[in-house]
């Protein structure tokens, strides 16, 4: 029970690696608030959190409207009393895109998701922690954050410049009780990677798709107490595969 007593919000919550992370904080004694734009998918995984014993809700929400990012804050306080710790998994990929492919409101939309989402959610949190003296934030790059190819011109932009975000967070408010780390992830099967895991597979050392439960629980360790003197670091999750590249 790593989590025990915690509050937790996960943005992205509703498939995929944020799915994962959303069952494995419950599990870890974390109270779970689950955020996604699908409501359907949101109730499945509260559900699910429930029948485990665990406490969770779902609170809707488009990680690129800072209003209703604020309707996610103010629920998760008024359900349980506080925040401890801030998952920002949302993100889009951009299929392959070179800076000539890539349309303006395309790669505007994917900052919008995977950049600007990130800071809206810190932004609004941010005061509770900094009020308590204590918080977590785990930011979700990719190996786009370390190279070129996982993404296209947009997507491997936003992976850095969420590596950029993360460190200057630690920078900031690492004096405050407030940790902000980055978990960079391979190939990993969920709906992001859907249909192209073959070609890839022969690149990866560890010759296989990684698990979100695996990153998942990566995504524990940086929320817990076992990684407090960690601030502003990148920590790969991806079967060896940026070792080769
Ligand atoms: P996924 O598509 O299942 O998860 C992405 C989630 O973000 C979805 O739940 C989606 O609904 C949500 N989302 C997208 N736009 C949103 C918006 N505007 N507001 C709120 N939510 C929004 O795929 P995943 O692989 O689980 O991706 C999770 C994170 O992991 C992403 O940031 C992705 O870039 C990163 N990642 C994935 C891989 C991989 O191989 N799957 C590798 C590296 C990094």
């Amino acid at each position: 029970m790593k989590l025990k007593d915690k509050v937790a919000i996960i943005f992205g919550g509703t498939s995929g690696i944020g799915e994962a992370t959303a069952m494995a904080y419950a599990n870890e004694g974390a109270k779970v608030v689950v955020s996604g734009r699908k409501e359907q998918d949101g109730d499945r995984i509260v559900k699910a959190i429930k029948a485990n014993g665990q406490e969770a809700v779902f609170a809707k929400a488009d990680v690129t409207q800072a209003a209703e990012i604020k309707t996610v804050i103010d629920k998760a306080i008024k359900v349980f009393g506080q925040i401890d710790i801030l998952y920002n998994g949302a993100g889009i990929h951009d299929n392959y895109k070179t800076a000539v492919e890539m349309e303006e409101d395309e790669y505007d939309k994917l900052m919008a998701v995977n950049v600007k989402g990130p800071y809206l959610a810190t932004k609004a949190v941010l005061p509770h922690f900094i009020e308590q003296g204590s918080g977590t934030i785990v930011n979700v790059g990719s190996q786009a954050t370390h190279v070129a190819g996982p993404g296209g011109s947009a997507y491997v932009t936003s992976k850095h410049a969420l590596e950029g975000f993360t460190k200057q967070l630690a920078y900031d408010f690492g004096g405050k009780g407030i940790k902000a780390n980055l978990i960079a992830p391979g190939f990993i099967e969920t709906p992001m990677t859907e249909g192209i895991e073959d070609e890839r597979l022969k690149d990866i050392p560890a010759k296989r798709a990684g698990k979100p439960e695996e990153v998942a629980a990566l995504a524990v360790f940086l929320a817990s107490e076992d990684s407090n003197y960690m601030h502003g670091s990148t920590v790969t999750m991806d079967g060896g595969w940026v070792v080769g590249r």
